[in-house]
């Protein structure tokens, strides 16, 4: 990639199962286009999901454009390894030009079209699909500041396995998996949640994250 690219129909900006389904309807329309990936395919389902993560979704849901589910097991859910081959499953099979390890680090909006800077340089494109998800960046309760320094914090995304947690009660403080909520209404359920009963004894692992 380079200043002086050719402009590209479209630019897709994350490849998660919005991108790519993006990706396959304009691969449909022939329309010429990149999806710009900063990790690897299905990235936020790799490193943000813990070790025995299931899906919370049907299999009969858990499709992607132009597929259709012809499995047994409908109401069954996938694991999070078998989600990710999912998606690299259909980006391989509709030949998705999909552009691992390139991050985007800076969208400006030049002469009528769109230069996206990415970690391999500068391309331009006349659209740009934002689908780089809502999970880009762990929150915490206002109120976990205020936890004494022996229990122990981490986010939901970074969480892995309950051997990973040091020994005691585990106090799940809160964890959404929807975007966009104010950090004032975070708060005040931050306090709602705080004001119960603390477990005593021990160390406490607290799961207090979540993500903007
Ligand atoms: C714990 C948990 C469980 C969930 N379970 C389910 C479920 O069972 N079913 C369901 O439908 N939904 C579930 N969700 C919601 C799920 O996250 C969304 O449905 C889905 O991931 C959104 O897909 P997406 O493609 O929009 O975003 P993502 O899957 O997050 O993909 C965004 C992609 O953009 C990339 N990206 C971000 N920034 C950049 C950048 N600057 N440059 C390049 N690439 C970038 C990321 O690396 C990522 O690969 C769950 C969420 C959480 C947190």
């Amino acid at each position: 990639m380079n200043d002086n690219a050719d402009v590209l129909d479209a630019a897709v900006v994350g490849a998660g199962w919005a991108g790519l389904g993006v990706s396959y309807w304009l691969a449909r329309k022939g329309l010429r286009h990149t999806v710009l990936e900063r990790g690897h395919i299905g990235e936020t389902w790799r490193t943000q999901r813990w070790d025995a993560f299931h899906m919370n979704s049907p299999n009969v849901q858990t499709v992607m454009p132009g597929d259709r589910y012809e499995g047994k097991d409908p109401e069954g859910v996938l694991t999070r390894d078998r989600f990710v081959a999912l998606l690299e499953d259909f980006a391989g099979r509709n030949g998705l030009p999909v552009e691992t390890d390139t991050a985007v680090s800076e969208l400006v909006q030049e002469n009528g079209t769109y230069r996206l800077n990415t970690s391999h340089g500068a391309l331009r494109a006349r659209n740009v699909i934002l689908a780089s998800g809502n999970l880009n960046r762990a929150v915490r309760p206002v109120s976990s500041d205020a936890l004494p320094p022996d229990i122990h914090q981490i986010d939901a995304s970074g969480y892995r396995c309950a051997a990973d947690l040091p020994g005691g009660r585990c106090w799940l403080s809160e964890a959404v998996n929807q975007a966009r909520r104010s950090r004032r209404n975070w708060g005040k359920r931050a306090e709602r949640s705080s004001s119960r009963p603390a477990a005593s004894g021990g160390s406490q692992g607290v799961i207090a994250g979540a993500t903007s």
